[in-house]
C-alpha cells in the first residue's frame, strides 16, 4: 500500500521541470498537500566565478518553474519557495515549519551530494520526518547494469551492450507527474511568496546570457528539442564537425533537468526502429542513444569509483610527472585564453569562454592538447572546464578528461595522441569554425587556417597576419611535444 502523508515537501535540485519528474510523481501520489522548494546552496554558489552563466540559467529556469506551478495550481499563492543558505540547515527547518512528514527529492550520486543528503536525512529523522529519494536523471543508476559476475563495468562498449539488452519500454516511460498538481499543491505561507531572485540579487553579474543563443527553462529545452528532431537523421554524419549544427545542444538542459532523460532516450530508442526511416537515419538515432548511454556510463563510474574525483581511475597513472613551474603556468594561461597558436584549439577555448559551450570533438582536441602537447595535469583542465561549461557535470567532465588523458576507464591507449593540425584538417576542413572564433586568421585561405606558421610570408601579409604579434606562433611544436609525452607516459610500459 502506498504510504500517505498529510503534508509533503518536494525539494527541486537538478530536476527543474514538472513533466516526467520521478520525485514529483511520488510526492503527488503519497501526499495530500505538497509544498515545493529550491535552495540556492551557498556551498556551491561560494565556489562560482562572479560572472557565472549557470546562475542566470538557474534563475530563469526557476522563474519558469514557479510560473508553471502557479498556473498548474490555478493560484498564484501555490508557487515555489526559494531559500538561500545550506540545505543541511534549511530543508529540515522548513520541513518542520511546514509540518511536512516527508521530503521528496531525486537522488544524486556525486560524493558531495551524497554527504549533503545523508546529513539532511539524519536531521529529518531526528525530527521524525523522512527523506525519500528517487532515480530521475539517468536511465539506469549505479547497480542496475552490472557484469555477469555482478561487478560494475569499467569499459564502455560492454556496458552499452548490457544497457541495450536491459532496456524495455518500462524504463523509458514517463511519470505522469503533472496529474494532481491542481488539487495537491499547497499555498505558500505568506512570507514565502517572494519572486525568484535574479542573478544580481544573488550577488552575481547580470546579463551573462545576453547575446547567447541559449534558451533557458522547460520552454527552452522544448525549443531546442524541436529544433534538433528534424536534424536527428543526420546526427551521425554532422556531429563531428563543429562548423555544422550537428548535435542537440541539450546538455545544459540535461544538467539542470529542464528536460527528461527518459523522453530523450525514448525518442532515440524508438527512432532506431522507425520503419519510415532509412538505415542511415536509424543509425544516426542509435549513435545519439549511444551518447546518452555514455552519460549513464560515467554516472555509474563516479558512483562506484568516487576516487576519480581526486585521482586517476587507474592508480598507476598517478605516478605521471606533469609539467609545473612558471613556463607551465604560462602555457596553461595560453590554453585557457585561446592563444596557443593552434587555431582549432584556440577556437575551441574561445567558444568555451564566450558561450560556456564547447563542441564534443573540440572538448577531446582541447583536452588532449593540454595533457599531451603541454604536459599539464588533466585535473587543471578539468577544473577550468568545470568553471566555464554551462553543462558542467562532474561525472561526464571527469570521465571526458580521464579519457583524453588516458588515465580513465576504457582509455584510448596513452600512445595515441591527437594531432591538433590533422584534427583541424579533418573536422573543420574549410576552417569555417576557426574563422568564427579566431578572426586573426580568417583572411587566410581556408587550407592555411589550420597551421598559419606554414603559410608563406606573402600569404601571411595578404591576410594581415604578423605571427608573434597579431597571432601567436605555436607555443609548442607538436612532434617534439609528442615525443616528450611518450617518454612521460613511458614509465607505464609493462616491463618485458
Ligand atoms: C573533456 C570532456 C569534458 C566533458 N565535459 C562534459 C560535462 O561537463 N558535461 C556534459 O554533459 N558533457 C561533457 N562532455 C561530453 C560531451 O562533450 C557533451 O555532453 C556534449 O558535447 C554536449 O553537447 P550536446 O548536448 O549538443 O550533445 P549531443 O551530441 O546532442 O549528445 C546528447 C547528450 O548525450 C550526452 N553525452 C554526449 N556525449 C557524451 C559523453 N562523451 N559523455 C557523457 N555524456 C555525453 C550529453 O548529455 C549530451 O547532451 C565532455 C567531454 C569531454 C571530452
Amino acid at each position: 500500500m502506498t504510504p500517505s502523508y498529510p503534508v509533503g515537501l518536494i525539494w527541486f535540485r537538478r530536476d527543474l521541470r514538472l513533466a516526467d519528474n520521478a520525485a514529483l510523481y511520488h510526492a503527488l501520489q503519497q501526499c495530500e498537500k505538497l509544498y515545493c522548494v529550491f535552495v540556492f546552496d551557498d556551498s556551491i554558489l561560494g565556489g562560482l566565478p562572479q560572472a557565472d552563466r549557470r546562475v542566470e540559467f538557474i534563475c530563469q529556469s526557476l522563474t519558469e518553474l514557479d510560473q508553471a506551478l502557479r498556473s498548474a495550481a490555478g493560484r498564484p499563492e501555490a508557487g515555489l519557495i526559494t531559500r538561500r543558505g545550506l540545505p543541511q540547515h534549511i530543508i529540515p527547518a522548513l520541513a518542520q515549519q511546514l509540518d511536512a512528514a516527508a521530503v521528496f527529492c531525486n537522488d544524486d550520486d556525486e560524493p558531495s551530494a551524497l554527504a549533503r543528503d545523508a546529513q539532511v536525512e539524519r536531521s529529518l529523522q531526528s525530527q521524525g520526518q523522512l527523506l525519500l529519494r528517487f532515480k530521475d536523471h539517468r536511465i539506469f543508476a549505479r547497480d542496475e547494469v552490472l557484469t555477469q559476475s555482478l561487478s560494475p563495468f569499467s569499459v564502455f562498449t560492454p556496458y552499452k551492450n548490457a544497457w541495450l539488452r536491459k532496456i524495455t519500454p518500462f524504463y523509458l516511460s514517463s511519470y505522469p507527474s503533472e496529474r494532481d498538481l491542481r488539487t495537491k499543491l499547497a499555498d505558500r505561507p505568506e512570507a514565502e511568496r517572494r519572486p525568484i531572485p535574479t542573478a544580481a540579487e544573488l550577488g552575481f553579474a547580470p546579463g551573462t546570457l545576453n547575446g547567447l543563443r541559449l534558451p533557458t527553462g522547460i520552454g527552452g529545452a522544448r525549443r531546442l528539442l524541436a529544433d534538433f528532431l528534424p536534424r536527428l537523421p543526420q546526427y551521425k554524419t554532422a556531429r563531428d564537425y563543429p562548423a555544422l549544427k550537428g548535435p542537440s545542444y541539450l546538455s545544459v538542459h540535461l544538467r539542470f533537468g529542464t528536460v527528461s532523460i527518459r523522453e530523450l532516450a525514448r525518442i532515440a530508442h524508438e527512432s532506431m526502429q522507425r520503419e519510415d526511416w532509412d538505415a542511415q537515419a536509424r543509425e544516426a538515432a542509435a549513435t545519439w542513444l549511444s551518447e546518452l548511454i555514455w552519460r549513464d556510463f560515467y554516472f555509474q563510474i563516479l558512483a562506484h569509483h568516487p576516487h576519480v574525483v581526486e585521482r586517476s581511475f587507474k592508480p598507476a597513472y598517478d605516478a605521471i610527472a606533469w609539467e609545473t613551474g612558471p613556463e607551465a603556468e604560462a602555457l596553461f594561461a595560453a590554453w585557457c585564453e585561446g592563444r596557443t597558436g593552434y587555431p582549432l584549439v584556440d577556437a575551441a577555448m574561445r567558444q568555451l569562454s564566450s558561450s560556456g559551450y564547447m563542441h564534443n570533438r573540440l572538448r577531446m582536441v582541447a583536452a588532449s592538447f593540454l595533457v599531451k602537447d603541454l604536459g599539464i595535469d588533466w585535473r587543471r583542465g578539468e577544473a577550468w572546464f568545470a568553471e566555464q561549461l554551462n553543462d558542467f557535470d562532474l561525472a561526464a567532465n571527469n570521465g571526458g578528461w580521464q579519457w583524453a588523458a588516458s588515465t580513465g576507464c576504457d582509455a584510448q591507449p596513452w600512445f595515441r595522441i591527437f594531432n591538433p593540425v590533422t584534427q583541424s584538417q579533418k573536422f573543420d576542413p574549410e576552417g569555417r569554425f576557426i574563422a568564427r572564433y579566431v578572426p586573426e586568421v580568417a583572411r587566410l585561405a581556408p587550407g592555411l587556417r589550420h597551421a598559419p606558421w606554414l603559410a608563406r610570408p606573402l600569404e601571411l601579409a595578404e591576410a594581415g597576419i604578423s605571427l608573434g604579434h597579431s597571432y601567436p606562433y605555436p607555443v609548442v611544436e607538436h612532434a617534439a611535444a609528442r615525443e616528450k609525452t611518450l617518454a612521460r607516459y613511458g614509465i607505464l610500459k609493462p616491463k618485458s
